[in-house]
């Protein structure tokens, strides 16, 4: 329960199921710092943190979400449980005498699962989620 400027009690939906995902994923984070050799732990609280998610229809934040591993759900950590690369994109060969002008990709590949995640490099691009908000 969270208390507003009147002094009223207010409860934002989902509240619980947000702080369980929080904990959660900073015990992931403890846990991978404190015993990096075993990354399975991680992914136990990765897998507990989704299914909460799903269970209470909760949405994780984009920037939680691009430092888990679709597959195993540990966190991605460049050089520890993550490797990154930076490659140019799979286009035919029509669509590249088309477009001349095409962006690069970054490869997250996880070291765990070997399961591989992939993202546009856009220059100007900004998560929906860091957009400004509009002034009313
Ligand atoms: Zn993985």
């Amino acid at each position: 329960m969270n208390v507003n400027m009147c002094g009223k009690k207010t409860s934002v939906v989902g509240s619980d199921g947000f702080q369980r995902m929080n904990f959660l994923y900073q015990a992931s984070v403890v846990m991978l710092n404190a015993v990096p050799s075993c990354s399975s732990l991680s992914s136990f609280y990765g897998t507990n943190m989704v299914s909460i998610g799903k269970k209470l229809q909760l949405k994780l934040d984009p920037s939680l979400k691009r430092t888990m591993c679709k597959g195993c759900k540990s966190l991605l950590i460049p050089g520890k449980t993550a490797v990154i690369k930076i490659q140019k994109p799979l286009i035919s060969k029509k669509k590249k005498k088309r477009q001349k002008n095409y962006n690069k990709i970054q490869v997250w590949k996880c070291l765990l699962c070997k399961c591989v995640k992939t993202y546009i490099l856009k220059p100007d691009y900004v998560l929906w989620s860091e957009h400004p908000m509009p002034s009313t």
